[in-house]
């Protein structure tokens, strides 16, 4: 039985170290003493999560029933508590000192274990309707009554969402691997399966019940598959180069969705994973009416503005529905969905199929003018061609265009040049990353009246697992922009920065590495103050970065690796 206890007594230590391996070599001990079951709870544990994300479900437990939790367990009144929440900034921080000097023993003081402390976590999520806020509050309660001041800590944090250890999935993947193998050997059998299920915990249990059984893992409905990625290149010339023969298709600004189907069930799930099914009604209706029994497709969703006889951007698509309401949305702004790819289809996985063959079963299956259509496509092997199709992609008003190679399988979770992307600005001197934001600055002049100057952005290593800073960014923001950011920023400001940020910059406040924001810029410089790709040396930055906007559609592991920007820094030189 694993003990809360040790589970804390490690990400105690895990914070103050930010090694990637140190990390991986303490979680790897806890794993090697986990039954399956345990083994799954700590990975959700770790990703701050009581189940995978596409579950949609969340504790229901805001800081005001945490502080009062808090107040209740250590017998101090709540206003103590929360003056001494204003100053520390971090919730686990304020229960630990209560703890601390907890003023009431409890009866039985139990040794807390992983399943009950998780378990209780489970139930506190379950608790709903009427009473429900208050047997949520007392099962935290019970739990704060059994714990030591360290577990107090990462209970509150946990209920607060504010874990930041700092842990990242691969770092998961790697310890699960080095428990068992003693080295990172069956890394890549974990996350290929992690790849098609994207539910480490179910991983995790599986592995450790048993670990061939990983090797078979396959696709199945209502599990989301990671999402494959494009690489970019500058050119058409360079994309027949690398691809030959290739289908082109249109690269639609719309919002991507996985789409499941068995039998009545019908869900859909987000770029992120997360699970979108109650946004988009009509789209539902189309895929349960699709005559397959079972199915698994991609594709990308666009609102279609019937005055204007145009497709509106992602941003404008979720817009028009907030602002008019779903149903009046469907039939202003009806929505239709561009399918780009194919991954299962009654009980058979299609992502080993190759791209040329997924591509006909799509157009056998989805018809031209339906709610649910073929993405647009054609197959050519000239630069001339790729070039005629781009350009007239850009009179479209769409982005640009993706090129995918005939021969390739569905790369989950991976980007690679089974999918090129050529956009508008490639080749010219504009380009952008998602990157997300650890901290921001006030604002001087104008701006000080909206406490907001601008914010700190980093992209992702993936090798490292640090968030390495790339772009201090001070324009692009309207006025309403700025009033939005300082809202939103405010809310998850952290006394610390992340605790796997590799910074040398200052900011006026650190935040959770939460909100991702596309930046453009004009050209990728070195620097002697960034460490994105610095290797303890000069980082990579970006030049004239400005806001283009927030990536709603993006979450923290979905952020432009450093290993991206090198790249684009030596599309840049022309290697
Ligand atoms: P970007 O920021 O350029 O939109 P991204 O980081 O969101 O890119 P990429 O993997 O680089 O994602 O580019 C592929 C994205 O393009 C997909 O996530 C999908 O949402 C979108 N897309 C639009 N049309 C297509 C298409 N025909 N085939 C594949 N993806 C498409």
């Amino acid at each position: 039985m694993l003990l809360f206890r040790d589970v804390c007594a490690a990400f105690d230590v895990i914070e103050s170290k930010s090694g990637r391996l140190e990390m991986t070599d303490l979680l790897a001990e806890l794993f090697k003493k986990c039954t399956p079951k345990e083994a799954a709870y700590l990975c959700y544990l770790i990703q701050g999560i009581i189940a995978p994300p596409y579950e949609g479900i969340d504790l229901g437990m805001g800081e005001r029933f945490a502080l009062a939790a808090i107040a209740s367990a250590t017998g101090y009144p709540s206003f103590e508590v929360e003056k001494h929440f204003k100053k520390s900034g971090d919730l686990g921080d304020t229960a630990t000192e209560f703890s601390k000097k907890k003023k009431q023993l409890s009866l039985l003081s139990n040794d807390l274990s992983l399943e009950y402390v998780f378990e209780t976590f489970q139930k506190i999520s379950k608790a709903s309707g009427s009473g429900s806020q208050e047997l949520k509050i007392k099962l935290l309660v019970e739990l704060l009554n059994n714990s030591d001041p360290l577990e107090a800590r990462y209970i509150i944090r946990f209920v607060n969402g504010s874990l930041r250890l700092g842990v990242g999935d691969p770092t998961i993947l790697d310890a699960i691997s080095v428990s068992h193998a003693g080295n990172k050997s069956m890394r890549e059998q974990l996350e290929r399966a992690y790849n098609v299920c994207s539910d480490l915990g179910l991983i995790a249990k599986s592995f450790f019940t048993s670990p061939s059984s990983i090797a078979s893992f396959h696709v199945s409905p209502f599990k989301p598959l990671m999402p494959a990625l494009a690489e970019r290149l500058n050119t058409p010339k360079e994309i027949i180069e690398k691809l030959g023969e290739c289908i082109v298709e249109n690269k639609y600004d719309g919002f991507r969705m996985q789409c499941h189907k068995s039998g009545d069930r019908v869900e859909m799930y987000s770029r992120k994973l997360e699970r979108m099914t109650p946004m988009l009604p009509e789209v539902v209706e189309a895929i349960r009416n699709l005559p397959q029994k079972e199915i698994i497709f991609e594709g990308e969703a666009l609102a279609y503005d019937v005055s204007k006889k145009r497709y509106l951007p992602f941003q404008q698509t979720m817009h028009r529905r907030r602002k008019h309401g779903i149903e009046a949305a469907s039939k202003d702004y009806p929505l239709r969905v561009f399918v780009f790819d194919i991954l299962y289809l009654d009980g058979k996985d299609m992502t080993d199929a190759p791209y040329a063959d997924r591509r006909k079963t799509i157009e056998k299956l989805f018809l031209k003018g339906k709610l649910l259509m073929p993405s647009e496509a054609k197959k050519l092997k000239t630069a001339t061609a790729l070039e005629a199709v781009f350009d007239a992609s850009l009179s479209a008003g769409l982005e640009g265009i993706i090129a995918k190679d005939l021969a390739a399988p569905y790369a989950a979770g991976k980007r690679k040049f089974a999918w090129i992307k050529l956009k508008k600005s490639y080749g010219k001197s504009v380009d952008t990353i998602d990157g997300v934001i650890v901290g921001y600055y006030l604002g001087l002049g104008q701006r000080a009246e909206f406490e907001f100057g601008g914010v700190l952005v980093c992209v992702y290593n993936p090798q490292s697992g640090k968030l390495e800073t790339v772009a201090k960014v001070a324009s692009g923001f309207s006025e309403s922009e700025m009033k939005q950011m300082q809202e939103l920023l405010s809310r998850i400001k952290t006394p610390k920065p992340p605790a796997n940020l590799d910074c040398k910059i200052a900011v006026d406040f650190w935040v959770e590495p939460k909100y991702v924001v596309e930046v453009a810029f004009d050209e990728l410089t070195q620097s002697p103050n960034h460490t994105c790709n610095s290797k303890g040396g000069k980082g990579l930055a970006l030049r004239f970065p400005r806001v283009v906007k927030l990536r709603e559609d993006k979450g923290l592991s979905e952020i432009t690796t450093s290993d991206e920007v090198v790249s684009m820094f030596e599309l840049q030189r022309g290697k």
